[in-house]
């Protein structure tokens, strides 16, 4: 503010009316002789200084009631009056509740007829309440930018012209713009075409028919970075209203390590589903293999017999007989020898061993395996020592064997009151490592237990009562061994070793 000076002039009675006036709006005026530091002040200025009546005035008394910083800054801006300056400081006075009282003074330099300045005159206004308001408002202001700040999610405030009026640090993080430089712009540069273009559109068209096409819904849409890179977010939008304009409020959640995850799940589960039908298919080779060699050989042993019964027969097509039965003894064996190939490809074939973390294994099936675990009530445990991690194994066949028990354990437990499964690991003997996996169902029945890893054992209406046995073979193809064993507090224990590996 520019110094105010007026030169002293006699007083004709129509300031002092004016004075009486405004002391009534609760106004109080003082006076401070600048050479002489003597204060005068009116009995509003008294009560607004919160000083009791009948103590004389002084600049001391006055000092006295300030707080400590504010008297440093009251009296470096008095000193200042002198050389030009106006005046117009904003302090607190001591008052009972401790916070102190924001009063206002503002008063302008009276000049003797050389210029010297002589008198500061002016006013106490009481601003405590407009001061409470701008605290409470620049605490707000504080919490607000805190949470600009940490939460998670980008958050982006557009008013009703779609220009950026707040952009979170997550959102300077997500998009690569700077506060700075996003406040102002219009929100369509997160945008790809054909949004970009269209997105002024959607709010007139928005706020002409209130028709919420994303508002308060939420939708999975595609943003672009500053450097144009595009990526899948989830959109999320509230609206407001403030001081008769709308504001946008958007929630942005990045979706592309989610997608990843999906992705990755996906894939994981089709190679599973891929691999189970290959093994289950050797494991029922085999089973046939096994089932029909008995026929097999009966044929064989038959056509052996017929043959021999037939050597001393006279009968002219004797010789096209015996050929016929050789042949189709050959076939018999043929026939056993391709499914015993085929049996030997499935269990020998595709296996690939590598060095493979336990946890991360262990991770992924449970995301196949254990999906909807959480809503069936089910606690899990994964107690995984990182000292017993590394394996040397065929990463989808373990896969295999573990979603295997860990479905098995689900649907074990589908009816017990206590639903915990839990994953352990611990190393053992030769170099191998040992994997647990404990379930709280009703454990095994004694006519069950010797029958678990046969092949085609199953006491499920649906089961296939192949899951165990295959499971098994894999375990021993990769040298190491399952057995299984009754939990303690009731439930079952699959145990499972595998050749431990270092990490190179
Ligand atoms: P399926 O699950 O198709 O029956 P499996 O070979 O995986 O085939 O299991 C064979 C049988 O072993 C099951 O039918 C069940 O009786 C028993 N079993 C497997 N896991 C458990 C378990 N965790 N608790 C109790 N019984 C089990």
């Amino acid at each position: 503010m520019s110094p105010t000076r007026v030169t002293h002039q006699p007083d004709d009675g129509r300031g002092e009316h004016f004075r009486v006036l405004i002391e009534g709006f609760g106004v109080g005026t003082w006076d401070l002789d600048l050479t002489t530091y003597d204060l005068e002040w009116s009995e509003t200025a008294r009560t607004l200084l919160g000083i009791e009546p009948g103590r004389p005035a002084s600049y001391e008394l006055f000092l006295s009631r300030l707080e400590a910083n504010d008297r440093t800054r009251v009296e470096d801006a008095v000193r200042k009056v002198s050389e030009g300056a106006g005046f117009d400081v904003s302090f607190r006075v001591a008052d009972p509740s401790g916070r102190g009282h924001w009063i206002r003074a503002r008063a302008g330099v009276i000049s003797d007829d050389a210029g010297a300045a002589r008198h500061l005159s002016g006013i106490f206004l009481d601003i405590d309440q407009e001061k409470r308001v701008e605290e409470a408002l620049r605490t707000r202001e504080t919490h607000l930018r805190s949470i600009l700040h940490t939460i998670p999610d980008a958050m982006i405030v557009i008013d009703g012209h779609g220009v950026i009026q707040l952009f979170s640090t997550a959102a300077e993080r997500l998009f690569g713009w700077a506060e700075h430089e996003a406040i102002g712009q219009n929100v369509s540069i997160l945008m790809p075409e054909p949004d970009r273009t269209r997105h002024d559109g959607y709010i007139a068209r928005y706020r002409s028919t209130s028709d919420p096409h994303i508002i308060g819904i939420g939708r999975i849409v595609t943003g672009k970075r500053r450097d144009g890179t595009t990526f899948p977010m989830h959109l999320s939008i509230g609206e407001m209203q403030s001081g008769g304009e709308p504001y946008f409020t958007g929630f942005v959640r990045d979706l592309t390590e989610h997608q990843k995850t999906q992705a990755r799940l996906q894939e994981l589960q089709s190679e599973l589903v891929h691999v189970s039908r290959l093994t289950a298919m050797g494991e029922m080779a085999s089973a046939l293999a096994h089932e029909i060699n008995q026929p097999l050989a009966a044929i064989s042993n038959y056509m052996k017999g017929s043959r021999r019964l037939l050597a001393g027969s006279t009968d002219p097509n004797a010789p096209k007989i015996e050929s016929a039965l050789d042949r189709a003894s050959e076939q018999a064996l043929r026939a056993g020898q391709i499914i015993r190939r085929l049996r030997d490809f499935v269990s020998r074939g595709e296996s690939e061993k590598r060095v493979e973390s336990l946890s991360k294994l262990i991770e992924e099936a449970g995301a196949l395996g254990l999906a909807g675990a959480r809503e069936q009530n089910v606690q899990l445990r994964f107690n995984l020592d990182p000292d017993a991690d590394l394996v040397l194994a065929d990463r989808v066949q373990i896969q295999q064997v573990l979603v295997n028990l860990f479905r098995n354990a689900l649907e074990a437990m589908a009816q017990s009151p206590r639903r915990e499964l839990v994953v352990t690991n611990t190393p053992v003997a030769d170099d191998m490592i040992e994997i647990q996996v404990s379930d709280t169902g009703p454990g095994f029945r004694d006519d069950v237990f010797p029958n678990l890893f046969q092949t085609f054992f199953t006491t499920k209406d649906t089961g296939m009562g192949v899951g165990l046995s295959i499971s098994r073979s894999i375990i021993e193809a990769h040298g190491g061994r399952m057995w299984a064993e009754g939990n303690a507090p009731g439930g079952a224990i699959f145990r499972f070793t595998l050749p431990a590996a270092d990490e190179t």
